[in-house]
């Protein structure tokens, strides 16, 4: 019986993750379930899985939150506020596996902080990946964390990878991976248009169900420039060994190229509770839930090239990773801050890139050899991004 933490129990991804764990009662039990605001949602998921613990990060909402624990059937739940409670309860003494599934910046330190606990990290939380690189990898390999990735392409590409394999190192039969891209809602409509596309038009993602954040990102295709750089860190590949190939029907979620010629792929339907039954189940299999592939359904597959012109947040993503440093960092701060704008209609969706671009450009490849400088660029990077918004607006 493995106990686990859920951090970001309330989005789609920690939805999906215990939808997962009540099909296997015997092996999971929730010692931990965590949300921002959203308390109604926390109050349901604490009644069905009963875990030891309830985060509230937002403070303010956690006093009437834990009135409603106090006067439940389930008032021996202990609730806890604010963002540090997050890194409680991921290293926990009876946690073994955290589920990192907080979106951006927010979820670093306590997924960095269960991998310094050598816990087994699940990892969707991309954002803190490319953000912390080195020094995520680093904790992971000091600690003999295992870790592995939740987000489909890079589990696809896990499953692809040679038997006994661990993420960091360089599987050295692989020549390249290909990275998997549905090509969002605006793959096809006509440039003039994408200026004009509104929060509502870019969350409508044709083959995943996800939250807002990331189904901007999908929409850009930061979302893959993200999971570029997130391939680089997790397989130790080169920029240059990761090709990106839109695939609209999103069937196979990512392939390795062998130097034989093989090329292995990872293939089902898409619905995140595969990867996530995987990683939890690994190195065995269980049920998922997800319904069976019909590849007679499927019919054929297609593949394109992607369009760097009009998605130019993919090509400042390979800049980011090929300049190193704290440029990641400085990439994603700034993508957090210009998705944020969007969804607030305080901008234009193609002012997204426009922002990211003009943030990039104040900064240097500093390192960034420590927790302390990967911080600092951060806050430097929204700040400049506000400035960059500010202007934009003026
Ligand atoms: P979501 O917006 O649906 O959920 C985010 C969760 O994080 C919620 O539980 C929310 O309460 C919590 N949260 C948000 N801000 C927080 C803060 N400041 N402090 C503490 N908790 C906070 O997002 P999602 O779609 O589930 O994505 C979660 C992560 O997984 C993202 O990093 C995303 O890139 C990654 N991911 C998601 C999918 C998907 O299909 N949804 C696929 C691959 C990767
Ligand atoms: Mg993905």
């Amino acid at each position: 019986m493995k106990g686990i933490c859920i951090l970001g129990a309330t989005g789609s991804i920690g939805v999906s993750t215990l939808d997962v764990v009540a099909r296997h009662p015997d092996q999971y039990r929730v010692i931990a379930l965590t949300a921002n605001g959203n308390i109604d949602a926390l109050y349901e998921q604490c009644v069905t899985h009963h875990p030891e613990y309830a985060v509230v990060a937002t403070e303010s909402k956690a006093e009437e939150f834990k009135q409603r624990i106090a006067a439940s059937t389930v008032a021996d739940i202990k609730v806890l506020a604010g963002a540090e409670a997050l890194t409680q309860v991921a290293t926990l003494e009876n946690v073994d596996a955290v589920m990192a599934a907080i979106v951006g910046a927010a979820g670093l330190l306590p997924t960095l902080a269960a991998a310094k606990a050598g816990k087994t990290v699940l990892l969707a939380n991309k954002e803190a990946l490319v953000m912390s690189g080195q020094i995520f990898m680093q904790a992971v390999s000091d600690s003999g964390a295992v870790l592995l990735p939740i987000d489909s392409e890079h589990n696809a590409i896990f499953q692809c990878m040679p038997s006994g394999y661990t993420p960091g190192h360089t599987a050295k039969q692989a020549r390249r991976i290909l990275l998997t891209a549905s090509g969002g809602p605006f793959r096809k409509s006509p440039l003039e248009t994408l200026a004009d596309m509104t929060p509502d038009q870019a969350v409508a993602h044709p083959k995943w169900d996800m939250g807002r954040k990331i189904s901007v990102d999908s929409a850009t295709m930061m979302n893959k420039g993200l999971e570029l750089i997130e391939a680089c860190l997790l397989f130790n590949m080169d920029p240059d060994q990761i090709q990106v190939v839109i695939h609209p029907q999103s069937i196979i979620h990512s392939m390795v190229d062998y130097v034989d010629g093989s090329v292995l792929a990872q293939m089902g339907n898409p619905d995140m509770r595969t990867p996530i039954a995987h990683a939890m189940a690994w190195p065995e299999r269980f049920d998922s839930g997800v319904t069976p592939l019909d590849i007679f359904e499927v019919g054929h597959m297609d593949f394109e090239r992607p369009d760097l012109q009009r998605f130019p947040c993919l090509r400042l993503a390979y800049e980011a990773i090929k300049a190193g440093g704290i440029m990641p960092t400085v990439l994603n701060a700034a993508n957090e801050i210009a998705v944020e704008a969007f969804l607030n209609e305080d901008v234009k969706f193609t002012d997204i890139a426009i922002i990211i671009e003009r943030s990039m450009a104040q900064f240097k490849p500093d390192n960034a050899d420590s927790l302390e400088l990967v911080l600092q660029a951060d806050r430097q990077a929204r700040a400049v991004a506000k400035t960059v918004i500010g202007r934009l607006a003026a």
